[in-house]
């Protein structure tokens, strides 16, 4: 039983779990073939028989909290762990989802779904609970070459991140609209949307070097009707992160052509991926939050009592076989 109740304030492991994308018509096309099986609900296993002879320097079988195959639907991997960490937010845990992969993979396909089941969901359960009240403030986050901007804003000037006594960094001057109800949020994901592929038309590839934050905070107080013992205010934020693709946190295509474009390697990617292995391996250690703009914005949910998830995203062709494996290592390490 890895299942914890996220109100016992512990501290928890990462849960990280593998989703395999579906062969897209274009690989199949290229008689491109899926490499990878799940052989149960957390052991995914790579399957292409050359492996065998091959004495390769990756292991072939892994295991995580959960795996999902081809077939999988969003509401699945959102039903089966991350939803209990999304929702702890209701109970005062700061949290975070992510979704890492390469290019390609289907991180936002699948955050996409994650964040519109989650935040449906808090809406349910604010709405059959009676002795408190609530109040959910949306903003919207985008981190491009280290450069920060809002995406509820048609303003693209960076924003600054300043460091608050009280409640750790917070982004200054970013929008924060209170969010009233499904239409309501429906609206503003279109208005991130938009401002992001503002950004794209003038910068190629920007939504594989960018990450997005979707973040929801969640205020509660005991309502009139309360009766004694409802704990006080109670707030709390969950992130939804979609990140830049992790080929741009490869170390194996740093070199040659494309590091010469500039900006290949991403700071927060890799940033984020040395705090996940440190709170995993070492949580004790020195965790380096400040190096880069994702993890300084992402303190305070990540690591202590904070709930994270992470689901990475495989692109199933045998053309994709190196990123996928280098997906699987940074899962491996989150966990
Ligand atoms: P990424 O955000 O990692 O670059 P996308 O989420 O944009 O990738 O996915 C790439 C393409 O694959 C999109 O057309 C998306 O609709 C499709 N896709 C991704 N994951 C799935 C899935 N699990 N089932 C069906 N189609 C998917
Ligand atoms: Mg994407």
């Amino acid at each position: 039983g890895d299942e914890m109740d996220p109100g016992d304030g512990q501290e928890e492991k990462i849960f990280v779990t593998v989703r395999v994308r579906p062969l897209n018509a274009k690989e199949i096309a290229k008689n491109d073939v899926s490499d990878w099986e799940c052989v149960s609900n957390n052991t995914i296993i790579y399957k292409n028989v050359k492996a065998l002879t091959e004495r390769s320097m990756y292991p072939n079988a892994y295991t995580f909290d959960r795996v999902y195959g081809c077939d999988s639907t969003t509401r699945q991997v959102y039903e089966e762990g991350v939803k209990r960490i999304a929702l702890s937010a209701l109970n005062g845990f700061n949290s975070s989802v992510f979704a890492y992969g390469q290019t390609s993979s289907g991180k936002t396909y699948t955050m996409t779904g994650i964040t519109q089941y989650a935040i449906s969901d808090i809406f349910d359960h604010i709405n059959q609970q009676d002795d408190r009240e609530f109040v959910l403030k949306f903003s919207a986050i985008e981190i491009y070459n280290e450069c920060v901007r809002d995406l509820l804003s048609a303003d693209a000037t960076p924003l600054r991140l300043l460091d608050d006594p009280e409640k750790g960094t917070i982004v200054d001057k970013l929008t924060e609209i209170h969010l009233e109800d499904w239409t309501h949020l429906m609206e503003l994901l279109a208005v991130c949307e938009a401002q992001r592929k503002i950004g794209e038309t003038s910068m190629n590839e920007m939504s594989s070097r960018s990450h997005q934050i979707i973040r929801l905070t969640i205020e509660s107080s005991p309502s009139e009707v309360s009766g004694v013992g409802s704990a006080s205010i109670l707030a709390a934020t969950v992130n939804f992160v979609d990140l830049a693709g992790s080929e741009r946190a490869s170390q194996t295509n740093s070199v040659g052509k494309r590091l010469k474009e500039g900006g290949h390697i991403n700071r927060s990617l890799l940033t984020l991926g040395t705090v996940i292995r440190k709170l995993s391996k070492e949580p004790n250690g020195h965790i380096p939050y400040r190096d880069s703009k994702l993890t300084r914005i992402l303190q305070n949910s990540l690591g202590g009592n904070a709930k994270t998830a992470i689901v990475c995203t495989l692109s199933p062709a045998h053309a994709h076989l190196e990123q996928s494996r280098n997906t699987l290592l940074f899962a491996v390490c989150a966990k």
